[in-house]
Parts: structure tokens; C-alpha cells; sequence
């Protein structure tokens, strides 16, 4: 999934000053799963913005609801039902459903109530962790199904550098070397051979190098 944290309240209320009236949108998809932009979550970000406007001497009105997803052109047409009621929308999608709202709907103000950090899983309780940076061209049936490209502090394709150390990464002490853990993968599933293949020169233009990417299934458009 995608992982999102909330940006800092201020940070939100320097970007609404100027409006009085606020829809505030969750999405009930990824950034619900990793708690950053579900409904409870546009709740207590509503509160605190109108209490944040109050604490200046103002009043701020709040419409608050989620979409099932904010990635989806269906899902925004939703949005139509509150026309004439906000001034801006404060969305705690993704980055992509802000997106969405932006193209789809050139006349609102939509600003950002979450930072968007990396696709990843829930490692444990409350902490998730970056697995995958959407490469575009996956190579983990070369390395024992574990990233080098999001995992590896320098995204690389032939083994560790010189800074891994004990199995960890340079980069901190409580970071694994993610070539240490492809290492020692290959060599519990007997394909340490695979460690000899030298990876070729990477393009990175499927990485979105090569500029916004796009996927088309020719047998599900119309
Ligand atoms: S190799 Fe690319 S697509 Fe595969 S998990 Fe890593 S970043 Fe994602
Ligand atoms: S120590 Fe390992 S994970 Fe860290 S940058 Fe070097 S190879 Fe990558």
C-alpha cells in the first residue's frame, strides 16, 4: 500500500487561511489502512483546524467525509454533492488523489494534508516499513524476492557496497544491508550462484526517469 503520515497542523492551517468554509476528505484506501487519512482521521484533523482558526479569533466551518478512493474518477464525481459549500478542499489522500481532484476539478483548491512516503507494508503494530519504490521493471526473482532498488540505501544491483558492515547499512546501525539479506536468502533457498550474474546497466526511464509514466490495458479501455 501506499504509506502517508499527517503533515504538521500548522503546516495545514498557514495553507487555509484564506478560507472559511473547508471540505475536509479523507479516502478510505491506503491512507486509511496506514491511519493517516481515514474518517477518523479527517475528524480530528477537522477539530483541529477549526480550532486552530478559533485560537486566531476566527471561525472555521467543516465538511467532513471520506471517498471510497480518491484515485478514481467515479469515486470524485461524489465530490459534485457539496459544490457551493467549501472554499478549498483539505484532502488527506495521497498525493494521487490530490492529483485527481486537481485535474478533475480545475475550479477547487485542493491542498495536501499528508505527506506521501513510500509503498510498504505494516512491519508491526503502528510502524510500516518501504518495500517497493515502483521501478517499473521488478527484479526481485533475481534477488531471493527482497528490493534492492527501495531497500538499499544506494539502490544497488550488484551486491553491497563497502559500507555494509555485520549486516548492517552504513546509513545507521538499525538499518539491515538489504544485499547482506539477498545474500544470505539466495544462499538458504541453494542459489548462491545467482550472486555470480552481474546485473547489467539499469534504465531507469521505467522508474519515471524518463519522465510521468502510464499503464494502458488495451483489453479494459473502451
Ligand atoms: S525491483 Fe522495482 S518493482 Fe520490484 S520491488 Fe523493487 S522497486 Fe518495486
Ligand atoms: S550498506 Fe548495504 S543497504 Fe546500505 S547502501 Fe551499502 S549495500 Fe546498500
Amino acid at each position: 500500500m501506499i504509506v502517508a503520515e499527517r503533515k504538521p497542523v500548522n503546516e495545514i492551517v498557514e495553507m487555509i487561511k484564506d478560507a472559511d468554509r473547508v471540505l475536509v476528505l479523507g479516502c478510505r484506501g491506503c491512507v486509511s489502512v496506514c491511519s493517516a487519512g481515514g474518517q477518523r482521521e479527517v475528524e480530528i484533523l477537522a477539530s483541529l483546524l477549526r480550532l486552530g482558526r478559533m485560537k486566531e479569533g476566527g471561525r472555521l466551518e467543516t465538511i467532513e467525509a471520506t471517498l471510497v478512493r480518491q484515485c478514481d474518477r467515479e469515486y470524485i464525481d461524489e465530490m459534485d454533492k457539496w459544490d457551493g459549500e467549501y472554499d478549498a478542499v483539505v484532502s488527506m489522500a495521497c498525493g494521487v488523489g490530490v492529483n485527481f481532484i486537481a485535474n478533475l476539478r480545475p475550479g477547487v483548491r485542493v491542498y495536501p494534508a499528508v505527506n506521501t512516503t513510500f509503498y510498504g507494508g505494516s512491519a508491526e503494530q503502528g510502524v510500516w516499513s518501504e518495500q517497493c519504490a515502483g521501478c517499473g521493471n521488478c527484479v526481485l526473482h533475481l534477488t531471493g524476492g527482497l528490493c534492492p532498488v527501495a531497500r538499499c540505501a544506494k539502490s544497488l544491483f550488484n551486491g553491497p557496497c563497502g559500507g555494509s558492515q555485520n549486516g548492517r547499512c552504513e546509513i545507521h546501525k538499525d538499518v539491515p544491508c538489504i544485499w547482506q539479506q539477498i545474500h544470505d536468502k539466495l544462499e538458504n533457498l541453494g542459489r548462491d550462484d545467482d550472486l555470480d550474474a552481474i546485473a547489467p546497466i539499469r534504465d531507469w526511464r521505467t522508474a519515471g526517469h524518463g519522465g510521468p509514466r502510464k499503464a494502458v490495458r488495451e483489453d479494459l479501455t473502451v
